[in-house]
């Protein structure tokens, strides 16, 4: 009867021990801090944006979302199936090819925080977004130039542009001029942000800002359009490494012969999402690693 007993009790002590080692695994799995480096993902998505980062500390942010839900399996494959959250999303503008994908994640993942203009659109994804938005209580913070948002571990994500409070409004010109641009820097190294910004807002930015603009990765503004890149832009940004976010055999021609011989004039190394797939970029702080998966 005893030692019944005591086998029944060593059977629970016994379960008990497995499920412990089982919390501390699953505890350390979870705190376990990627490493020591940013990784800047800029995703294969087909014609459209989707740049995803991590950060040393483990925070993670989404920039745009590419055109539709093919963003989900490419975040499957980099994020582990647990972890059901984003920190950090960030809309530089609200055009389908940088917009549909986020609403896909937004219905799907716990979102920290949304990083936007706030200028309005007229779509039905516009709409969309907005509904998203408010039925999942995200909370919204309007970018503005000057902003320097903390992200852990000495990285930062600092917003150039657009200059003026656009919340609420409806931007006047070309809505691609009205997309954030935001250096993300970690140590010395630096990536450029751009969205889909046009040369007159590029040529601004030269000329009022060169010293923020300097960059060792340039992500090619509005997916290397001939009305992107000015030889003003890439001179004050001076990137090493640009990567061309495009779908392949995309019907508007992009990127565009001018583009390609433009950045090649500055020696400036392409990576292209057509060709190379995911293009993964990782920063120590000092140097920076290229991954593609093509
Ligand atoms: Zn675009």
């Amino acid at each position: 009867m005893k030692k019944s007993r005591f086998i029944k009790n060593l059977k629970f002590y016994f379960l008990g021990f497995l499920a412990a080692t089982a919390f501390l695994v699953w505890f350390v799995v979870l705190t376990l801090p990627p490493g020591d480096s940013v990784s800047v993902n800029y995703l294969d998505v087909g014609q459209g944006d989707a740049i995803f980062i991590q950060t040393p500390a483990g925070n993670q942010v989404l920039v745009d979302g590419g055109p539709d839900s093919i963003i989900l399996s490419r975040l499957g494959r980099l994020m582990p199936f647990y972890d059901r959250s984003i920190d950090l999303m960030i809309l530089t503008h609200p055009q389908l090819d940088h917009m549909a994908g986020l609403i896909e994640v937004a219905k799907r993942y716990k979102i920290g925080r949304i990083l936007t203009t706030g200028v309005l659109y007229n779509s039905p994804a516009f709409a969309e977004w907005q509904k998203v938005i408010e039925e999942k209580n995200i909370p919204v913070t309007i970018a503005k130039k000057g902003q320097k948002i903390r992200l852990g571990s000495g990285v930062y994500f600092e917003i150039l542009h657009p200059e003026k409070d656009l919340a609420g409004k409806y931007y006047s010109g070309d809505v691609n001029n009205a997309s954030i641009v935001g250096r993300l820097s970690f140590g010395k190294n630096s990536f450029l942000l751009t969205g889909d910004i046009e040369a007159p807002v590029e040529i601004g930015l030269a000329a009022e800002n060169g010293a923020n603009l300097a960059s060792d990765v340039l992500k090619v503004a509005h997916h290397g359009s001939k009305t992107s890149s000015s030889e003003e832009f890439l001179k004050a940004v001076g990137p090493k490494i640009a990567v061309i976010q495009v779908g392949r055999k995309n019907s508007y021609g992009h990127p565009t012969r001018e583009v390609l011989t433009r950045l090649g004039q500055f020696g400036t190394q392409i990576f292209r999402n057509d060709i190379n797939g995911t293009v993964e970029i990782l920063s120590n702080g000092r140097e920076l690693k290229v991954k593609t998966e093509r």
